[in-house]
Protein backbone atom coordinates (compact mmCIF):
# COMPACT_ATOMS: atom_id res chain seq x y z
CA UNK A 1 0.00 0.00 0.00
CA UNK A 2 1.14 3.39 -0.81
CA UNK A 3 1.69 5.94 2.37
CA UNK A 4 -1.25 7.88 2.18
CA UNK A 5 -0.26 11.70 3.36
CA UNK A 6 -2.29 15.11 4.52
CA UNK A 7 -0.41 18.22 3.70
CA UNK A 8 -2.06 21.08 5.72
CA UNK A 9 -0.97 24.87 4.48
CA UNK A 10 -0.50 22.70 1.19
CA UNK A 11 0.11 26.13 -1.17
CA UNK A 12 2.85 27.30 1.23
CA UNK A 13 6.58 27.28 0.74
CA UNK A 14 6.71 24.21 2.86
CA UNK A 15 3.30 22.63 1.56
CA UNK A 16 4.92 23.00 -2.13
CA UNK A 17 8.02 21.75 -1.11
CA UNK A 18 6.65 18.63 1.12
CA UNK A 19 4.70 17.97 -2.58
CA UNK A 20 7.96 17.68 -4.46
CA UNK A 21 8.89 15.12 -1.93
CA UNK A 22 5.33 13.26 -1.81
CA UNK A 23 5.97 12.99 -6.16
CA UNK A 24 9.35 11.80 -5.83
CA UNK A 25 8.32 8.95 -3.39
CA UNK A 26 5.44 8.14 -5.18
CA UNK A 27 3.15 8.59 -2.19
CA UNK A 28 -0.59 9.11 -2.18
CA UNK A 29 -2.18 12.22 -1.18
CA UNK A 30 -5.47 11.59 0.70
CA UNK A 31 -5.91 15.57 1.89
CA UNK A 32 -4.95 19.06 1.22
CA UNK A 33 -5.79 21.66 3.07
CA UNK A 34 -5.14 25.73 2.23
CA UNK A 35 -6.37 29.22 3.55
CA UNK A 36 -7.18 30.83 0.22
CA UNK A 37 -4.99 30.25 -2.63
CA UNK A 38 -7.72 28.73 -5.11
CA UNK A 39 -5.58 28.83 -8.15
CA UNK A 40 -2.02 26.80 -6.58
CA UNK A 41 -4.75 24.45 -4.60
CA UNK A 42 -6.67 23.49 -8.48
CA UNK A 43 -3.21 22.61 -9.80
CA UNK A 44 -2.15 21.03 -6.75
CA UNK A 45 -5.97 18.49 -7.14
CA UNK A 46 -4.90 18.42 -10.52
CA UNK A 47 -1.58 16.73 -10.35
CA UNK A 48 -2.22 14.67 -6.62
CA UNK A 49 -5.84 13.98 -6.98
CA UNK A 50 -6.50 13.85 -3.27
CA UNK A 51 -9.72 12.26 -1.77
CA UNK A 52 -10.67 15.78 0.52
CA UNK A 53 -9.53 19.41 0.31
CA UNK A 54 -9.92 21.60 3.20
CA UNK A 55 -10.32 25.75 2.37
CA UNK A 56 -10.45 28.05 5.22
CA UNK A 57 -11.01 31.12 3.85
CA UNK A 58 -15.19 31.23 2.71
CA UNK A 59 -15.08 32.91 -0.65
CA UNK A 60 -12.27 30.86 -1.72
CA UNK A 61 -14.20 28.14 -0.74
CA UNK A 62 -17.34 29.19 -2.66
CA UNK A 63 -14.57 29.84 -5.71
CA UNK A 64 -13.56 26.39 -5.63
CA UNK A 65 -17.00 24.53 -5.46
CA UNK A 66 -17.35 26.80 -8.79
CA UNK A 67 -13.82 25.73 -9.89
CA UNK A 68 -14.30 21.77 -8.79
CA UNK A 69 -18.14 21.50 -10.62
CA UNK A 70 -17.66 19.17 -13.61
CA UNK A 71 -14.77 17.25 -12.45
CA UNK A 72 -13.93 13.69 -12.29
CA UNK A 73 -12.78 12.31 -9.29
CA UNK A 74 -13.51 15.85 -7.93
CA UNK A 75 -11.87 15.54 -4.17
CA UNK A 76 -14.75 16.27 -1.37
CA UNK A 77 -14.65 19.92 -0.25
CA UNK A 78 -14.93 20.72 3.92
CA UNK A 79 -15.03 24.16 4.63
CA UNK A 80 -14.01 26.68 7.30
CA UNK A 81 -11.53 26.36 10.69
CA UNK A 82 -14.01 23.24 10.96
CA UNK A 83 -13.18 21.67 7.88
CA UNK A 84 -9.43 22.25 8.58
CA UNK A 85 -9.82 20.07 11.64
CA UNK A 86 -12.05 17.61 10.80
CA UNK A 87 -9.41 17.16 7.58
CA UNK A 88 -6.43 16.69 9.92
CA UNK A 89 -8.65 13.84 12.32
CA UNK A 90 -9.34 11.56 9.11
CA UNK A 91 -8.08 7.99 10.19
CA UNK A 92 -7.51 7.26 6.80
CA UNK A 93 -3.99 9.27 6.42
CA UNK A 94 -0.67 7.61 7.50
CA UNK A 95 0.51 10.73 8.32
CA UNK A 96 -0.85 14.50 8.18
CA UNK A 97 2.07 17.12 7.58
CA UNK A 98 0.89 20.61 9.01
CA UNK A 99 2.55 23.24 7.22
CA UNK A 100 0.16 25.87 8.00
CA UNK A 101 1.52 29.28 9.41
CA UNK A 102 0.84 30.20 13.33
CA UNK A 103 -1.61 29.70 15.82
CA UNK A 104 -4.11 28.34 13.20
CA UNK A 105 -2.08 24.99 13.16
CA UNK A 106 -2.96 24.42 16.51
CA UNK A 107 -6.09 22.81 16.65
CA UNK A 108 -5.57 20.40 13.34
CA UNK A 109 -2.19 18.91 15.24
CA UNK A 110 -4.07 18.10 18.69
CA UNK A 111 -7.18 16.69 16.37
CA UNK A 112 -4.74 14.45 14.09
CA UNK A 113 -2.96 13.39 17.50
CA UNK A 114 -6.34 12.40 19.13
CA UNK A 115 -7.48 10.40 16.42
CA UNK A 116 -4.00 8.53 16.63
CA UNK A 117 -2.69 10.46 13.26
CA UNK A 118 1.42 10.34 13.52
CA UNK A 119 2.12 13.77 12.92
CA UNK A 120 4.94 15.64 10.62
CA UNK A 121 5.18 19.11 12.28
CA UNK A 122 6.60 22.50 10.43
CA UNK A 123 4.27 24.33 12.18
CA UNK A 124 6.00 24.88 15.48
CA UNK A 125 3.64 27.55 16.90
CA UNK A 126 1.44 24.49 17.62
CA UNK A 127 4.29 23.26 19.91
CA UNK A 128 5.04 27.07 21.44
CA UNK A 129 1.75 27.72 22.03
CA UNK A 130 0.27 24.24 23.07
CA UNK A 131 3.60 22.20 24.21
CA UNK A 132 1.96 21.13 27.29
CA UNK A 133 -1.09 19.62 25.68
CA UNK A 134 0.52 18.26 22.18
CA UNK A 135 3.57 16.57 24.01
CA UNK A 136 0.40 15.28 26.75
CA UNK A 137 -1.71 14.14 23.83
CA UNK A 138 0.96 12.35 21.63
CA UNK A 139 1.45 10.16 24.97
CA UNK A 140 -1.89 9.41 25.37
CA UNK A 141 -2.20 8.64 21.95
CA UNK A 142 0.61 6.93 21.12
CA UNK A 143 1.27 8.87 18.38
CA UNK A 144 4.92 9.85 16.39
CA UNK A 145 5.53 13.55 16.27
CA UNK A 146 8.24 14.17 13.37
CA UNK A 147 9.57 17.36 13.72
CA UNK A 148 10.11 19.09 10.21
CA UNK A 149 11.87 22.24 10.92
CA UNK A 150 15.38 21.50 9.78
CA UNK A 151 17.38 22.42 13.17
CA UNK A 152 14.97 19.74 15.38
CA UNK A 153 15.06 17.20 12.67
CA UNK A 154 18.97 17.56 12.38
CA UNK A 155 18.19 17.07 16.34
CA UNK A 156 16.42 13.89 15.77
CA UNK A 157 18.82 12.67 13.24
CA UNK A 158 21.74 13.53 15.77
CA UNK A 159 19.54 11.48 18.47
CA UNK A 160 18.81 7.65 16.44
CA UNK A 161 20.77 6.11 18.69
CA UNK A 162 19.23 5.41 22.05
CA UNK A 163 22.08 4.38 23.81
CA UNK A 164 23.84 8.04 23.07
CA UNK A 165 20.31 9.56 23.39
CA UNK A 166 20.04 8.07 27.09
CA UNK A 167 23.39 10.67 27.59
CA UNK A 168 21.94 13.90 25.85
CA UNK A 169 23.32 16.96 27.79
CA UNK A 170 22.90 19.84 25.70
CA UNK A 171 21.69 20.77 22.22
CA UNK A 172 23.55 23.42 20.17
CA UNK A 173 20.84 25.20 18.06
CA UNK A 174 21.96 27.01 14.85
CA UNK A 175 20.60 29.89 13.67
CA UNK A 176 21.44 31.74 10.38
CA UNK A 177 21.35 35.29 11.93
CA UNK A 178 19.33 36.32 9.21
CA UNK A 179 19.55 39.29 6.78
CA UNK A 180 20.35 41.83 9.39
CA UNK A 181 23.29 39.68 11.85
CA UNK A 182 25.92 42.03 12.63
CA UNK A 183 22.95 45.14 12.71
CA UNK A 184 22.72 47.87 15.63
CA UNK A 185 19.63 48.32 17.06
CA UNK A 186 20.43 52.11 15.35
CA UNK A 187 20.90 50.60 12.16
CA UNK A 188 18.06 48.89 12.52
CA UNK A 189 15.25 51.93 13.21
CA UNK A 190 14.43 52.27 9.79
CA UNK A 191 14.38 48.73 7.82
CA UNK A 192 11.65 48.24 5.93
CA UNK A 193 10.08 44.99 5.10
CA UNK A 194 11.70 44.33 1.70
CA UNK A 195 14.81 44.52 3.80
CA UNK A 196 13.58 42.02 6.42
CA UNK A 197 12.12 40.04 3.62
CA UNK A 198 15.63 39.23 1.67
CA UNK A 199 16.45 35.90 3.77
CA UNK A 200 20.20 35.39 2.95
CA UNK A 201 19.69 30.99 2.95
CA UNK A 202 16.10 29.94 2.87
CA UNK A 203 12.93 31.15 0.36
CA UNK A 204 10.48 30.52 3.37
CA UNK A 205 6.90 31.81 4.14
CA UNK A 206 6.87 35.99 4.78
CA UNK A 207 5.71 35.14 8.62
CA UNK A 208 8.83 33.16 9.15
CA UNK A 209 10.84 35.32 7.19
CA UNK A 210 10.47 38.42 9.36
CA UNK A 211 10.78 36.20 12.27
CA UNK A 212 14.23 34.84 10.85
CA UNK A 213 15.20 38.58 10.63
CA UNK A 214 13.41 39.32 14.60
CA UNK A 215 15.40 35.91 15.75
CA UNK A 216 11.74 35.29 17.17
CA UNK A 217 11.99 32.40 14.66
CA UNK A 218 15.00 31.26 16.88
CA UNK A 219 13.25 31.93 19.84
CA UNK A 220 9.92 29.84 18.85
CA UNK A 221 12.33 27.54 17.95
CA UNK A 222 14.19 27.01 21.24
CA UNK A 223 10.80 26.19 23.10
CA UNK A 224 9.87 23.91 20.08
CA UNK A 225 13.15 22.04 21.11
CA UNK A 226 12.26 22.10 25.08
CA UNK A 227 9.06 20.56 24.06
CA UNK A 228 10.50 18.05 21.54
CA UNK A 229 13.33 16.93 22.98
CA UNK A 230 12.82 17.49 27.18
CA UNK A 231 15.87 19.54 28.12
CA UNK A 232 15.44 22.78 29.93
CA UNK A 233 16.48 26.13 27.66
CA UNK A 234 19.55 26.88 29.71
CA UNK A 235 20.82 23.47 28.04
CA UNK A 236 20.33 24.91 24.95
CA UNK A 237 22.86 26.89 23.30
CA UNK A 238 22.15 29.34 20.26
CA UNK A 239 24.90 29.29 17.57
CA UNK A 240 25.07 31.63 14.77
CA UNK A 241 26.36 29.13 11.62
CA UNK A 242 25.87 32.06 8.72
CA UNK A 243 25.86 29.41 6.39
CA UNK A 244 23.04 27.36 7.56
CA UNK A 245 24.81 23.87 5.97
CA UNK A 246 25.16 22.79 10.01
CA UNK A 247 21.33 22.48 10.78
CA UNK A 248 22.03 21.94 14.87
CA UNK A 249 24.16 19.85 16.95
CA UNK A 250 23.90 17.67 19.85
CA UNK A 251 26.16 16.79 22.69
CA UNK A 252 26.55 14.00 25.25
CA UNK A 253 27.99 13.88 28.87
CA UNK A 254 31.20 12.91 27.19
CA UNK A 255 31.20 16.01 25.81
CA UNK A 256 31.40 14.53 22.10
CA UNK A 257 29.21 16.26 19.66
CA UNK A 258 27.38 15.28 16.92
CA UNK A 259 26.01 17.50 14.05
CA UNK A 260 23.45 16.89 10.92
CA UNK A 261 24.77 19.08 7.26
CA UNK A 262 23.42 19.41 4.10
CA UNK A 263 22.55 21.81 1.96
CA UNK A 264 20.04 24.23 2.82
CA UNK A 265 16.95 22.94 1.27
CA UNK A 266 13.94 22.09 2.99
CA UNK A 267 13.04 19.31 1.07
CA UNK A 268 15.61 16.86 3.15
CA UNK A 269 13.95 17.06 6.40
CA UNK A 270 9.92 17.06 5.48
CA UNK A 271 11.73 13.46 3.45
CA UNK A 272 12.98 12.50 6.68
CA UNK A 273 9.69 13.17 8.83
CA UNK A 274 7.72 11.19 5.86
CA UNK A 275 10.18 8.38 5.71
CA UNK A 276 11.35 7.85 8.84
CA UNK A 277 12.50 5.58 9.90
CA UNK A 278 14.14 5.00 6.69
CA UNK A 279 16.10 6.83 4.74
CA UNK A 280 15.40 6.92 1.02
CA UNK A 281 17.29 9.13 -2.20
CA UNK A 282 15.11 12.55 -2.68
CA UNK A 283 15.10 15.81 -4.61
CA UNK A 284 17.61 17.59 -2.59
CA UNK A 285 20.77 17.98 -4.24
CA UNK A 286 24.05 16.79 -2.60
CA UNK A 287 26.51 19.32 -0.50
CA UNK A 288 29.63 20.34 -2.57
CA UNK A 289 32.21 20.39 0.01
CA UNK A 290 34.21 22.12 -3.01
CA UNK A 291 32.16 25.08 -3.18
CA UNK A 292 31.92 25.51 0.33
CA UNK A 293 34.29 28.05 1.45
CA UNK A 294 33.95 28.20 5.06
CA UNK A 295 31.85 27.20 7.91
CA UNK A 296 31.85 30.11 10.61
CA UNK A 297 30.35 30.21 14.00
CA UNK A 298 29.31 33.61 15.91
CA UNK A 299 27.22 34.26 19.22
CA UNK A 300 23.61 35.66 18.86
CA UNK A 301 23.50 39.44 20.16
CA UNK A 302 20.32 39.44 22.31
CA UNK A 303 20.56 43.12 22.92
CA UNK A 304 19.68 43.68 19.59
CA UNK A 305 17.71 41.00 18.91
CA UNK A 306 15.22 41.28 22.01
CA UNK A 307 12.55 38.59 21.16
CA UNK A 308 15.20 35.96 21.41
CA UNK A 309 15.51 37.01 24.57
CA UNK A 310 11.76 37.18 25.44
CA UNK A 311 11.25 34.19 24.26
CA UNK A 312 13.88 32.43 26.64
CA UNK A 313 11.95 34.03 29.60
CA UNK A 314 9.08 32.94 27.91
CA UNK A 315 9.76 29.29 28.28
CA UNK A 316 11.58 30.17 32.07
CA UNK A 317 8.67 31.31 32.89
CA UNK A 318 6.70 28.50 31.62
CA UNK A 319 3.16 28.40 31.61
CA UNK A 320 0.95 30.49 29.12
CA UNK A 321 4.15 32.69 28.71
CA UNK A 322 5.37 31.29 25.14
CA UNK A 323 1.61 31.59 23.95
CA UNK A 324 1.64 35.14 25.06
CA UNK A 325 5.14 35.63 23.09
CA UNK A 326 4.05 33.61 20.22
CA UNK A 327 0.54 35.72 19.80
CA UNK A 328 1.82 39.29 20.05
CA UNK A 329 4.24 38.30 17.44
CA UNK A 330 2.09 36.86 15.32
CA UNK A 331 0.20 40.21 15.52
CA UNK A 332 3.30 42.50 15.49
CA UNK A 333 4.58 40.97 12.19
CA UNK A 334 1.22 41.40 10.68
CA UNK A 335 0.96 45.04 11.41
CA UNK A 336 5.06 45.27 10.17
CA UNK A 337 4.12 43.42 7.14
CA UNK A 338 1.54 46.44 6.31
CA UNK A 339 3.51 48.95 7.50
CA UNK A 340 1.97 49.87 10.38
CA UNK A 341 4.67 49.49 12.84
CA UNK A 342 8.67 49.39 12.50
CA UNK A 343 10.84 46.81 12.44
CA UNK A 344 12.01 47.33 16.63
CA UNK A 345 8.81 47.78 17.46
CA UNK A 346 8.32 44.31 16.73
CA UNK A 347 10.78 42.87 19.73
CA UNK A 348 9.13 45.74 21.72
CA UNK A 349 5.41 44.35 21.66
CA UNK A 350 6.73 40.67 22.66
CA UNK A 351 8.74 42.24 25.50
CA UNK A 352 6.05 44.20 26.61
CA UNK A 353 3.12 41.51 26.45
CA UNK A 354 5.75 39.07 29.01
CA UNK A 355 5.53 41.98 31.13
CA UNK A 356 1.92 42.86 31.63
CA UNK A 357 1.05 39.42 33.25
CA UNK A 358 2.66 36.44 35.32
CA UNK A 359 1.14 33.80 32.68
CA UNK A 360 2.10 30.46 35.72
CA UNK A 361 0.20 27.85 36.23
CA UNK A 362 -1.32 24.67 34.34
CA UNK A 363 -3.34 25.05 31.59
CA UNK A 364 -6.39 24.43 29.09
CA UNK A 365 -6.64 24.16 25.13
CA UNK A 366 -9.22 27.06 26.02
CA UNK A 367 -6.68 28.98 28.29
CA UNK A 368 -4.33 29.06 25.01
CA UNK A 369 -7.00 30.57 23.03
CA UNK A 370 -8.18 33.05 25.59
CA UNK A 371 -4.44 34.23 26.16
CA UNK A 372 -3.58 34.22 22.67
CA UNK A 373 -6.58 36.49 22.01
CA UNK A 374 -5.48 38.75 25.01
CA UNK A 375 -1.83 39.23 23.65
CA UNK A 376 -3.00 40.16 20.32
CA UNK A 377 -5.20 43.01 22.09
CA UNK A 378 -2.55 44.18 23.67
CA UNK A 379 -0.20 44.88 20.71
CA UNK A 380 -3.53 46.77 19.22
CA UNK A 381 -3.56 48.59 22.23
CA UNK A 382 0.31 49.42 22.04
CA UNK A 383 1.32 49.91 18.89
P1 LIG B 1 3.57 30.03 4.07
O1 LIG B 1 3.01 31.34 4.45
O2 LIG B 1 4.39 29.91 2.85
O3 LIG B 1 2.37 28.97 3.95
C1 LIG B 1 1.38 28.85 4.93
C2 LIG B 1 0.33 27.85 4.53
O4 LIG B 1 -0.67 27.84 5.56
C3 LIG B 1 -0.41 28.21 3.24
O5 LIG B 1 -0.74 27.03 2.55
C4 LIG B 1 -1.69 28.90 3.71
O6 LIG B 1 -2.78 28.69 2.83
C5 LIG B 1 -1.95 28.18 5.02
N1 LIG B 1 -2.63 29.05 6.00
C6 LIG B 1 -2.35 30.34 6.30
N2 LIG B 1 -3.20 30.79 7.25
C7 LIG B 1 -4.02 29.75 7.54
C8 LIG B 1 -5.11 29.59 8.42
N3 LIG B 1 -5.55 30.60 9.20
N4 LIG B 1 -5.73 28.39 8.47
C9 LIG B 1 -5.31 27.39 7.68
N5 LIG B 1 -4.31 27.48 6.80
C10 LIG B 1 -3.66 28.65 6.75
O7 LIG B 1 4.38 29.49 5.35
P2 LIG B 1 5.62 28.49 5.39
O8 LIG B 1 6.87 29.24 5.24
O9 LIG B 1 5.35 27.32 4.52
O10 LIG B 1 5.57 28.02 6.92
C11 LIG B 1 4.59 27.11 7.40
C12 LIG B 1 5.00 26.64 8.81
O11 LIG B 1 6.23 25.92 8.69
C13 LIG B 1 5.26 27.78 9.78
O12 LIG B 1 4.86 27.38 11.06
C14 LIG B 1 6.76 27.95 9.75
O13 LIG B 1 7.28 28.46 10.95
C15 LIG B 1 7.21 26.51 9.54
N6 LIG B 1 8.53 26.38 8.90
C16 LIG B 1 8.73 26.87 7.65
C17 LIG B 1 9.97 26.74 7.04
C18 LIG B 1 10.20 27.21 5.64
O14 LIG B 1 11.29 27.00 5.11
N7 LIG B 1 9.27 27.83 4.98
C19 LIG B 1 11.01 26.11 7.74
C20 LIG B 1 10.77 25.61 9.01
C21 LIG B 1 9.52 25.74 9.58
MG1 LIG C 1 14.08 26.26 11.46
Amino acid sequence: MRKQITILGSTGSIGTQSLDVVRAQGYSVFGLAAHSNTELLMQQIAQFHPKFVAVVDDAAADRLVRELQGMSHAPILLRGKEGLVNLAAMEESDIVLNAVVGIAGLPATLAAIENGNDVALANKESLVTGGHLVTKAVEEYGVKLLPVDSEHSAIFQCLQDPYSAKSLKKILLTASGGPFFGKTRQELEHVTKQDALRHPNWSMGSKITIDSATLMNKGLELIEAVWLFGLPAKDIEIVVQRQSIIHSMVQFSDNSILAQLGVPDMRIPIQYALTWPERCPGPAPELDFSLLQSITFDKADEETFRCLAACKRAIETGGLAPCAANGANEEAVRLFLEDKIPFLKIGELVEGVLESDSFGGDYSVENVYECDAAARAYVLEHA
